[in-house]
């Protein structure tokens, strides 16, 4: 079980630098690591395929359904190498570099690109609220929009949307019906749907997958309909898969 790394703090005013706390003091050249292992793909475009999963510690943002929770706050500090070397031990050809937000560690940048270096396929899972930019363009890039149902829309980084590739892809976590409908309105805005891979997944328990299904069967657009593949194979509260 991952130590804590700086114990969670009483709400706030100052509650995002808080957030930041499990960072503080984190030795240059090496990450504040939650946990590093193998499971299924279970999120996006590369579902169903087996995954090593490199886990960040810490996240700025305080989404209501967040499934990573522990994360926060637990880890460990490796250096790059000894991330690089478990992940690569591993086997897997496809390397998924997640959190928290793993891009609030600047040495996640040289991470990714080791990775891709040693012939891994590299995914990338964020919020969305941090600018990609300086993310190796061999890494595919999976950017979770925050809809209003999460409490943190006012974190989206809409010029995030001009950055991504046509070959990475956009997802959206679903509420309610009003989460749906600003989601829809959000890819014509942008024209997502002409531009990139577009995923609508519900919230787990809370939104019923088979009418989220006949909602964007309604819209006509290419959406691609995403269930939590690793909830639905092992408990939903399971960590490490
Ligand atoms: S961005 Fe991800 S890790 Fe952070 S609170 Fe939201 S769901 Fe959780």
């Amino acid at each position: 079980m991952p130590r804590l790394l700086h114990p969670p703090d009483q709400e706030s005013s100052a509650e995002v630098s808080n957030r930041l706390k499990p960072l503080v003091g984190k030795p240059e050249g090496s990450l504040a690591i939650h946990e590093i292992y193998r499971s299924l793909q279970g999120e996006s475009l590369y579902a169903g395929l087996p995954c090593v999963f490199i886990r960040l510690t810490a996240c700025h943002l305080r989404c209501g359904y967040c499934d990573t929770p522990y994360a926060f706050n637990q880890g460990e500090f490796l250096t790059l190498d000894e991330v690089v070397s478990q992940a690569l031990a591993l086997g897997d050809p496809i390397v998924e570099v997640t959190g928290g937000e793993p891009l609030l560690q600047p040495e996640v940048y040289p991470l990714m690109a080791r990775l891709a270096d040693a012939g891994r396929t590299v995914l990338l899972e964020t919020s969305g609220a941090i600018d990609v930019t300086a993310v190796d363009p061999r890494v595919h890039i999976i950017l979770d929009v925050k809809t209003p149902g999460s409490g943190e829309v006012a974190a989206n980084l809409d010029a995030n949307l001009d950055r991504i590739k046509s070959t990475d892809e956009v997802k959206y976590v679903i509420c309610d019906r009003a989460d749906f409908d600003w989601s829809i309105a959000h890819v014509r805005q942008h024209h997502l749907d002409r531009r990139v891979a577009i995923l609508i997944s519900p919230v787990f328990g809370q939104v019923d997958p088979t009418e989220l299904a006949a909602w964007t069967l309604e819209t006509r657009l290419p959406l691609r309909l995403q269930l939590q593949l690793h909830k639905h194979l092992w408990d939903p509260k399971a960590r490490g898969v």
